[in-house]
């Protein structure tokens, strides 16, 4: 029976905010598996993880005591290669987000033509009331414990929220202690003298940058009469302002966690990433007025880049967003219920699954590098994460063209086909 048929497709097309990540996924994805007349069957496949796992982490904290942290690690589907997908330390973490992440991180791998599944995991733990030495050993204990996990033909980790090339270099460490030799294949966004790749750090930055010049390309507009404004400035917002402002793009807001600063005139980038780079924040940056984080999303732009968090754009403001192009360097920062009145008002977006796939492109093009065990320069790695943007971006045109929908309903179709399609050729082993 197709999904469009099922009793709860219409329960689940049903617009709302009050949803946990994988609803938001799960909304689109159900929208799409309708267009794609997908069968129930292959549906029930897609939906539910391969895996999902959940580990205690007892740790010895400074003080002497033990704590016992929860770690989770959720394959989504490896139906197309070995499952990817970066690991998140934050005390609010879930199973959910991580369920749904994991699928995300399916959907791009696949959008991307890159040979890999869909996994994420995550620590619930607060990395900012934590020593390194905690940090550490809570990072080596996961590992651990994930060992029939992970694997560079199996589950292949990378950093997200919280977690750095240092911890990616203690994961691998300690998976290639366990199994008695060097593995950088095990993960990625390692440091660069420990197999990391060259412009791993920019890639989801650049990844976004290819897409707002592609996007701007389909609409007539141009970089040089545009503004932007950035939603966060940690690795995917600060690279995506810089990278911006170095197309000629007037970026006249930016914002971090403490707030958000607007000069209409535009903001030096450089001066910004200096001040935040000896700040550690942009707390007091003297080169823009400060507004809230609410106001940032609402300025009148042609260009916003929600690079910070989920659910930041919902049926409470999506009236009041003045951008013509939003370009999702987070993941989910767009709730579902805000996608029609987007659609309705006319903005274009680019969706996350397709707008942040630059980092898994850059991590494919790392493990394939420790693989050969041979190094490509910048040179090499920009230039096939350009081709393979492009022409990402130009399938998900093409297929929202064909089928008169989103951008974000055309990825998920994309992307569900392809799977789908492999699938029914694997078979399904019994
Ligand atoms: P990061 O930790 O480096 O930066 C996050 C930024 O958001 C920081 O500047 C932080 O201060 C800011 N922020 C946090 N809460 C905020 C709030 N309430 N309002 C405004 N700003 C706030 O993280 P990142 O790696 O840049 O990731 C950002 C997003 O991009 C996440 O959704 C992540 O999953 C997604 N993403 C990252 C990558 C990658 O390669 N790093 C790849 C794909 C997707």
């Amino acid at each position: 029976m197709p999904f469009s048929q099922h009793p709860d497709y219409k329960e689940n097309f049903l617009p709302s905010d009050s949803e946990n990540p994988f609803d938001s996924m799960r909304k689109r994805f159900d929208v799409a598996a309708q267009m794609l007349q997908l069968d129930q069957g292959l549906y029930e496949y897609l939906i539910h993880p391969v895996k999902q796992v959940v580990v205690s982490i007892p740790i010895v904290m400074d003080t002497g005591e033990i704590k016992v942290f929860e770690g989770y690690r959720v394959i989504h589907n490896d139906v197309l290669g070995p499952s990817k997908g970066g690991i998140r330390y934050a005390p609010e973490v879930t199973i959910d987000e991580v369920k749904a992440l994991a699928a995300w991180m399916t959907w791009k791998s696949a959008i991307m033509n890159i040979p890999f599944g869909g996994a994420k995991g995550g620590v619930k733990c607060d990395p900012s009331s934590l020593t390194p030495v905690m940090i550490e050993k809570i990072t080596r204990r996961y590992t651990a414990a994930m060992m029939d996990v992970f694997g560079p033909d199996k589950d292949v980790p990378a950093p997200d929220m919280n977690t750095n090339e240092q911890v990616m270099a203690w994961i691998m460490d300690t998976y290639s202690m366990h199994s008695r030799k060097t593995e950088p294949a095990v993960v990625t966004g390692k440091p660069l003298f420990l197999g990391g790749s060259l412009g791993r750090k920019e890639a989801t930055g650049a990844g976004v940058t290819i897409c707002t010049i592609e996007a701007m390309k389909k609409l007539k507009m141009k970089p040089k009469n545009s503004k932007v404004v950035v939603q966060g400035f940690g690795n995917v917002g600060s690279v995506s302002a810089q990278l911006l402002s170095q197309k000629g793009c007037s970026v006249i807001g930016i914002s971090d966690i403490h707030g958000a600063y607007f000069n209409k005139r535009g903001i030096d980038i450089q001066k910004a990433l200096e001040y935040s780079a000896k700040n550690k924040s942009l707390k007091g940056f003297k080169g823009a007025e400060n507004i809230t984080n609410g106001e940032l999303l609402e300025l009148d732009c042609d260009v916003l880049v929600p690079a910070a968090l989920e659910l930041q754009i919902t049926t409470k403001n999506a009236n009041r967003i003045k951008a013509k192009v939003i370009i999702e360097g987070a993941n989910g920062p767009t709730g579902s219920g805000a996608d029609k009145i987007l659609a309705e008002k006319g903005v274009t977006v680019v969706p996350d699954i397709l707008a942040n796939a630059g980092g898994v492109t850059v991590s494919y093009f790392e493990w394939v590098q420790n693989r050969l065990g041979y190094y490509w320069t910048a040179d090499r790695v920009n230039e096939r994460l350009t081709d393979m943007m492009t022409s990402g971006f130009e399938r998900v045109w093409a297929m929202a063209d064909t089928y008169k929908t989103t951008l974000r309903i055309g990825a998920y179709v994309l992307a569900i086909d392809k799977v789908a399609k492999t699938l029914k050729m694997r078979g399904i082993y019994a």
